[in-house]
């Protein structure tokens, strides 16, 4: 790290990042049973950080052996919802007042900017742990006027009752590493759950310090247990017996291998997986506006994100013209480490990544397409890569197939003589289908195809502005389930049918 960038860092964060980690289980910050540690690296100059405890499928056992007991016969599902709810609004207020150190730590870990990170992944942490620490005491079942068999004479009292499901294990990725872990927490726990989470490898700093924000907040022991380490970690939580649920962020690679491992119990399964999302951009649309939504659906988190809208389809008449200035406003974007104030786009999350979204750059271009813009690594130091829009395209090379997850948009040219049903054919060509924008002033052409695609969520005339309240989940290989709003509480619970004779 070079003096100048860390003279930035904050106290508090150079504290947590010099004091040795541990992992929370049962209440107790305690050293894994294979002692040993792993290094998580500095995406921005590629040195250490420093070490994070290497957890294994024993410190799963004893993790999920405390969130069972804290299930079975600790507080937490015996507590009133309004002491639930209490809890789950500290946490959000505690990480408010850390909302500094919080984006700080996830900026040196993940290379997001740290100024987008305090904006948006930290101030929506704080805002979901209180949007669902209020449905804690909103959870109901409902009263059923039963037309029972004849068989049995009489009145009857029939109701249902929405319960916690048990002991959650949680898996998440490393694009929005806090963010994630609030996705997977605050549902789990306001409709009281237990849970073991699992962040990813290459970021498990935030996770830490969020452990630290529920011990601060009074979260009981066994409540919420953080065991780092490697995809093995997870193989385990997944496979576990005495898990009722998991819940995954991820690869579909990795997904299908989480359907894999729950087969054992039979557990629950919620996936949020990839994609590869369609945005449509229509020549009656305001131009201004859907060159910078587009370059915002895709280049957003350096690309690293899920519902990057990745296939960018452009009206034919408009084609040349928007691709110019989509080129022209990415090659003004400030690439820097996320810790310089000026950033708006920092380096991808590793190495790996990195060679990963090259390799398929480098395969695109060998297939036939052209870079508009972009193509290289900047830079040295870090994982800096940068936004590369590619057109001259055709539906079968692997950079319109598949995920790419770095800052890559393939760019093609429609016809709107087609027809709405031609241009959601091309837009449902794929194996995912998790998010999609379109971009028009013709309010019947966005309701037509918000119909029409396959996908989880429909973005018009902006792309990635979500909402708590509103579901969010893939249809087809993008995954299992709904979570947020109403349907995210329905993913942490289960329903049960009592029949009273009376
Ligand atoms: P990944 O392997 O799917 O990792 C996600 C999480 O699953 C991590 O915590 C990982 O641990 C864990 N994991 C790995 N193997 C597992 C297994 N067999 N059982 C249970 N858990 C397991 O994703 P990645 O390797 O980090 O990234 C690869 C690609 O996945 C990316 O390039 C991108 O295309 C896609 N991706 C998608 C999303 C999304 O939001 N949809 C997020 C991240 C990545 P480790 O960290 O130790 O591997
Ligand atoms: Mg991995």
């Amino acid at each position: 790290m070079t003096t100048a960038v860390k003279n930035q860092i904050l106290a508090p964060v150079q504290e947590f990042i010099n004091k040795p980690k541990r992992l929370l289980i049962d209440g107790d910050w305690i050293e894994p049973v294979e002692q040993g540690g792993f290094t998580t690296i500095d995406p921005a100059t590629g040195n250490v950080i420093c070490e994070v405890p290497h957890g294994t499928h024993h410190d799963i056992d004893r993790a999920v052996a405390a969130a069972r007991r804290a299930f079975d016969h600790g507080p937490w599902s015996r507590m009133r919802p309004n002491q639930r709810e209490k809890l789950l609004w500290r946490v959000g207020d505690l990480i408010e007042a850390k909302a500094d150190v919080f984006a700080q730590l996830e900026s040196i870990d993940n290379g997001k900017p740290a100024s987008i990170a305090r904006r948006s992944d930290v101030a929506r942490t704080a805002d979901l742990f209180r949007y669902y620490a209020g449905w804690a005491t909103k959870l109901e079942g409902s009263t059923v006027d039963v037309s029972m068999p004849r068989v049995t004479e009489g009145e009857f009292h029939a109701f249902t009752l929405r319960e916690a499901i048990g002991v959650c294990g949680q898996i998440i990725p490393w694009n929005f590493p806090l963010l994630m872990a609030a996705f997977k927490l605050a549902p789990a726990l306001a409709a009281g759950n237990t849970v073991v989470l699992k962040p990813a490898e290459q970021t498990p700093l935030t996770a830490l310090l969020l452990g630290e924000v529920f011990c601060e907040a009074g979260m009981p022991p066994g409540v919420v247990n953080i065991v780092t380490g490697f995809g093995d970690a997870g193989a385990a939580l997944a496979a576990h017996d005495h898990v009722d649920k998991v819940a995954f962020t991820g690869s579909t690679e990795v997904g299908k291998k989480i359907v894999d491992a729950a087969r054992g119990n039979l557990k629950k399964v919620s996936l949020e997986l990839g994609g590869k999302s369609p945005n449509i951009v229509f020549a009656d649309a305001d131009f201004e506006t859907a060159v910078e939504g587009s370059v915002n659906a895709w280049l957003s988190n350096q690309g690293q994100a899920c519902v990057a809208g990745t296939r960018l389809y452009v009206e034919d008449a408009i084609f040349e013209e928007f691709m110019r200035a989509v080129a022209e406003r990415v090659s003004k974007v400030k690439i820097a480490p996320g810790l310089d104030p000026a950033s708006e786009m920092g380096p991808l999350v590793s190495q790996e990544q990195l060679d990963r979204v090259t390799g398929y750059l480098e395969q695109g271009l060998a297939d036939g397409a052209r870079a508009l813009t972009g193509g290289r690594r900047r830079g040295e130091q870090g994982y800096f890569l940068e936004p590369t829009v590619l057109v001259d395209v055709r539906p079968d090379f692997s950079v319109v197939r598949e995920e790419i997850f770095g800052p890559v948009v393939v760019a093609m040219p429609f016809s709107a003589a087609d027809g709405i049903d031609a241009i959601a054919d091309v837009a449902n060509d794929t194996d995912y289908g998790l998010a999609a924008g379109v971009w028009t002033r013709n309010i019947s052409t966005a309701h037509r195809l918000a119909r029409r695609i396959k996908a989880g969520s429909i973005w018009v005339n902006q792309y990635n502005a979500s909402d708590f309240a509103l579901p969010f989940g893939g249809y087809k290989q993008s995954g299992w389930g709904r979570e947020l709003g109403t349907d995210g509480i329905h993913l942490y619970t289960q329903v049960k049918a009592v029949n009273i004779a009376l």
